[in-house]
């Protein structure tokens, strides 16, 4: 039915010239740095002929977009090359990938508004400094944030380690400024707490992993910044008495309850065997064990309801062991800890990995089920680990010790499948925070609501008639 006419085409030296003339020479790289055409876990390799555009401005954004579409050109956006599901590679054609690297500017700040404008380049961390510069909070925040940047954050509506207090990256964004395909800029950086005007846009855009428009800059949300923290690791009998816990401090903290992580024993196996040099909080790992965090304005009272909580959990044997953070620099540990789990993981090697989640009370049933389940396909190690205040797990599978993770790659689609079927049959997903990229884009297919899947082509058709964002990210071709 498709008129080859209307396919797309993969860049060639024509176009970098014709771009490069428009642009500037050195905006323009061809083939692309060999950084552009990797993902952090080497899964996918992008296409060795793609060519890299380097903007400066929302302006040449939207000069290489109606570019691009004029002459049917794949388009790959690009942050911090930090994604985990295939999102920032092609390989099926050259693209033409778009950094936004150049474009990292605070624009302006804002406490009173409790509103930064920044470039959509902008690194996270550097996000976080200029918020805290004025006295406030930027609450974004995970292992990746000195090198993702706020457009990949908001393309893939990300979550991290704070998402239970002050949600993720779409609770986070007040508006933006995109580029629409053909090269329309869409003019939406207000600092609007509510605004009821017809079809949201900006949500439209954020979680679309540029396969809808490129965010280019964003106005963000500011939250007052906490005096104080008082934070624990802890170990607990089971991931229910880990659950009750949850509960009885969200009861006594309410709001001020910022981070709830569960951690399993082969996480501590794996940074023992990986990065010994990391200390970690426990000599002996336990089964299951918590980090976590309370965040407010007086020291002594969040110590003392944190301090109140683990007391009465541990009479109950919900918690059996555990260390509170004695100093900034102890804390400083704890989360070094857990945010290099990922590290360890990648140095292990893993034969496959999800981002899934449950609703909370269906998690320790799950966990019971699932290696049962899993081990009757292969006997797989398993790393399960994350966000459980937010009912957000990794859960990786990982070859057994000695083996190679290559004898196992066939088995992968069967793993992750069996345990797509243990999260739907809960009413769970398959995708928490990571995105679907181009690894998912298949599993969504088969997973996501038919109602829901047939609007978002519908959506994709109208904002993007040519196909030329991200081409196979989200949506399978
Ligand atoms: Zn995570």
């Amino acid at each position: 039915m498709t008129d080859p006419g209307e396919r797309l085409r993969g860049i060639g030296p024509d176009d970098v010239a014709a771009l490069a003339a428009r642009l500037g020479a050195d905006a323009v790289s061809w083939p692309a740095p060999p950084r552009y055409r990797e993902e952090p876990r080497g899964k996918l390799a992008g296409h060795p002929a793609s060519a890299l555009v380097r903007p400066r401005s929302t302006e040449e954004v939207s000069r290489v977009l109606s570019f691009c579409h004029e002459r049917r050109i794949p388009v790959v956006p690009y942050g911090g090359g930090t994604g985990l599901v295939g999102g920032q590679v092609m390989a099926d054609l050259p693209p033409l990938v778009l950094s936004l690297e150049r474009m990292r500017a605070i624009r302006s700040i804002s406490p009173a508004d409790g509103a930064m404008v920044v470039e959509a380049g902008a690194v996270l961390a550097d996000v976080q400094a200029a918020a805290a510069a004025h006295d406030r909070l930027f609450p974004l925040s995970m292992a990746s944030e000195g090198s993702c940047t706020i457009g990949g954050n908001l393309a893939t509506n990300a979550g991290g380690v704070q998402v239970l207090r002050y949600g993720n990256a779409r609770t986070l964004c007040l508006g933006i400024e995109a580029v629409m395909a053909d090269g329309r800029i869409h003019h939406g950086l207000r600092s609007l707490h509510k605004d009821n005007t017809g079809y949201d846009l900006r949500d439209l855009l954020i979680g679309s992993e540029g396969t809808l428009g490129i965010i280019t800059a964003a106005t963000l949300r500011l939250h007052m910044r906490p005096r104080a923290h008082a934070t624990a690791f802890l170990a607990v009998a089971s991931p229910a008495a880990a659950l009750e816990l949850l509960h009885a401090a969200l009861a006594a903290l309410d709001e001020r309850l910022t981070a709830f992580e569960l951690i399993s024993a082969q996480s501590f196996a794996f940074m023992a065997d990986r990065l010994p040099a990391i200390r970690r909080p426990f000599e002996t790992a336990p089964a299951w064990s918590v980090l976590m965090e309370a965040a407010g304005s007086e020291a002594g009272e969040i110590e003392d309801r944190l301090f109140g909580v683990i007391e009465t959990a541990l009479v109950a044997g919900q918690v059996t062991d555990g260390r509170m953070a004695r100093s900034e620099r102890d804390r400083r540990e704890f989360w070094h800890f857990r945010e290099s789990i990922p590290l360890a993981n990648r140095a292990v090697g893993a034969i496959v990995s999800h981002d899934i989640s449950l609703p909370l009370g269906a998690i320790p049933a799950f966990l019971d089920e699932a290696p049962r389940r899993i081990w009757e396909i292969a006997p797989v190690r398993i790393n399960a680990f994350g966000h459980l205040g937010d009912g957000n797990l990794h859960y990786n599978f990982f070859p057994p010790e000695g083996c190679d993770r290559r004898a196992y790659a066939a088995l992968a689609p069967k793993l992750s499948e069996r345990l797509y079927e243990l999260v739907a049959v809960r009413g769970g997903s398959i995708s928490a925070e990571h995105g679907i990229g181009r690894f998912r884009a298949g599993d969504l297919a088969r997973f996501a609501d038919p109602a829901a899947l047939g609007a978002m082509r519908a959506i994709k058709a109208a904002l993007d008639p040519r196909g030329i964002l991200n081409p196979g990210a989200v949506l399978a071709n």
